[in-house]
């Protein structure tokens, strides 16, 4: 039995007492809702579990699946999603869980003999320690499972709606609840039924084909052929040395393959280059067998051997470089003339290549930066006009990420002889890492970034990037913790401040500050922390 700050909790610490709209959660969706969120992948189910820790906001999760997702897709987790979650206080767990990518090894075409590939090279992924989190494979089933878990230990006890598949919406100029969307139930005994739900805000994340982008009239527009890749989950007998290391392999004349060490120590993921798709032609690639891709791996891994005894999951992953103009409701002319009142997030805003592993862990961070969004407004707490801010900061992104895929697609795809150098595929590898691991999101001055202007009092720390964790022995104890995992995905606005060598009682700054914060009527935590409410309830201080 442990005492905790809200009292004796004698079960699991992680399950919060149930609050608000998680008392009699109706299991039915019910007429009215503050938040619906459409899809639950990894963009829609991180909104939503954010949304989860605010027991006064009834969020609803609608998914035309009719059950939990069980295998496949995206399996990359940078280090940049592991920090995330940590602060949803699972990290610990899904990293004992997951495969360790520690290195990238890169095969090309021996010089004395093209026919045979070499391996010319071992790679850190993360040479610079930019995390203290490691880079991990794990199944995106597992991700979606561990946010579901976090969204039932939450006050609202919120679960997702299985079956219910979005069909259309409207936006009403006025009124609390101003979007009526229609939804139909896609499985179960009531299939086929519509069913009615006004919200005070949609967030679309149902992935590439998004009918909530098309809904608000959102046009995803970049190349206009995709490119495809046999992706295969196998169980295999090789003599090819580097079968539990990520590798980046590259034949003469058969093409590349991108192999994915995964998780459980068995599973490797191949994903097989099927090159760009002509428009026209793409039923013709979709129909490409796992016993071609198998044959086509085995061509390129030559001269070592590849006999695959099973396929735990196969697929056809076919995607092209889009990024909408932008990412709600708001038409271009009128931002800032009102409002948003529908979002899209994740894979329906933005798809990019399959070969720098952005997908999933691009899309979290949005439904991450939205969902505490959302909470501040619906609280009070923010104006609306907070909400804009969420398509200008991640519609960059969006973009970003498909100049950084494109960059190191065509340095991957370069032809062995056309290399400027030998060294040039491990050097582009380099230089992007810190992007691909997620953390050279930088945002731009806006109502919640400040501008450069204070910057050289803190240099360490970019103004607009994410917080960067640092060791540190707690006072109290003689601990030694890392400061950025006791952030908890509560919404909460966090001051860290870095102390004087002042003896203890003594003036200092420290100390001038702590009396600004609790007495003075311009301090924030003051000024914003309604009344009644605990003085760490909106803002926490953290003292190093
Ligand atoms: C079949 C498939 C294979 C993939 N394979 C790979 C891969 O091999 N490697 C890789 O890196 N990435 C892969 N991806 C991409 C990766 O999974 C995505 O980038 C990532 O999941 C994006 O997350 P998201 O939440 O935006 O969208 P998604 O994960 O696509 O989630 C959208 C959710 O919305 C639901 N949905 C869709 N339409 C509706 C509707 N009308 N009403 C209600 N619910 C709806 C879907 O069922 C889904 O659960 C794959 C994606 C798919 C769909």
């Amino acid at each position: 039995m442990k005492f905790h700050h809200q009292g004796y909790v004698s079960g699991d610490p992680r399950i919060q007492p149930a609050q608000g709209s998680g008392i009699d959660r109706p299991t039915d969706l019910p007429d009215r809702v503050d938040v619906l969120i459409v899809g639950a992948g990894p963009a829609g189910i991180l909104a939503a579990a954010q949304l989860a820790q605010f027991p006064d906001i009834d969020t609803r999760i609608v998914e035309r699946r009719c059950g939990r997702l069980e295998v496949g897709q995206a399996d990359g987790i940078q280090p940049r999603s592991v920090e995330t979650f940590q602060a949803f206080g699972f990290a610990d767990r899904i990293v004992a869980e997951g495969c360790l990518i520690v290195e990238t090894a890169f095969w090309k075409p021996d010089p004395q003999a093209p026919e045979r590939i070499v391996r010319t090279s071992r790679v850190l992924e993360d040479p610079n320690g930019v995390s203290e989190f490691p880079h991990i494979t794990v199944n995106q089933a597992r991700v979606l499972d561990y946010f579901a878990e976090a969204m039932a230990n939450a006050p609202t006890r919120m679960a997702p709606d299985w079956g219910l598949e979005f069909q259309d919406l409207q936006v009403a100029d006025a009124g609390e609840y101003p979007v009526t969307v229609t939804l139909v139930h896609s499985g179960g005994p009531r299939k086929g039924q519509t069913r009615r739900v006004r919200a005070r805000y949609v967030v679309g994340a149902d992935g590439a084909h998004s009918r909530v982008r098309g809904a608000i009239g959102c046009t995803p527009s970049g190349d206009s052929s995709n490119h495809a890749w046999g992706v295969m989950d196998v169980l295999a007998v090789t003599d090819f040395p580097d079968i539990r290391v990520k590798c980046a392999i590259q034949s003469q004349q058969n093409g590349s393959i991108l192999l994915i060490p995964r998780e459980g120590g068995h599973m490797v993921r191949f994903y097989v280059d099927l090159g760009d798709v002509d428009p026209s032609a793409r039923a013709a690639v979709r129909q490409t067998t796992v016993e071609q891709t198998i044959a086509r791996a085995q061509k390129i891994m030559h001269p070592y051997t590849l006999d695959v005894r099973e396929v735990a999951w196969y697929s056809v992953y076919e995607v092209g470089h889009r990024v909408c103009d932008r990412f709600d409701d708001v038409p271009a002319g009128h931002a800032g003339q009102r409002a948003p009142r529908v979002f899209i997030a994740g894979d329906a805003s933005h798809t990019h290549s399959a070969k720098a592993g952005q997908g999933m862990n691009v899309s979290m961070q949005d439904g991450f930066n939205l969902g505490w969004k959302l909470a501040h407004v619906l609280q009070g707490r923010s104006p609306a006009r907070l909400l804009s801010t969420y398509s200008t900061e991640r519609q960059r992104i969006g973009q970003d990420i498909i100049a950084f895929d494109k960059r190191w697609a065509s340095i991957m795809a370069k032809p062995p002889g056309e290399a400027r150098d030998t060294s040039e595929l491990e050097q582009g590898y380099l230089q992007i890492t810190e992007f691909a691991q997620g953390f050279m999101t930088q945002y731009q001055p806006s109502m919640i970034t400040g501008s450069a202007q204070h910057q050289a009092l803190a240099t360490g720390y970019p103004i607009g990037k994410r917080f960067r964790s640092a060791r540190a022995t707690r006072v109290a104890d003689g601990a030694a913790l890392q400061i950025g995992h006791e952030a908890r995905a509560d919404g909460r606005w966090r001051l860290y401040v870095f102390a004087d060598a002042a003896p203890a009682g003594a003036d200092s700054a420290v100390k001038t500050l702590a009396d600004w914060l609790a007495h003075s009527p311009q301090s924030p935590v003051r000024g914003f922390t309604p009344a009644g409410l605990d003085a760490n309830a909106w803002f926490e201080l953290k003292l190093i």
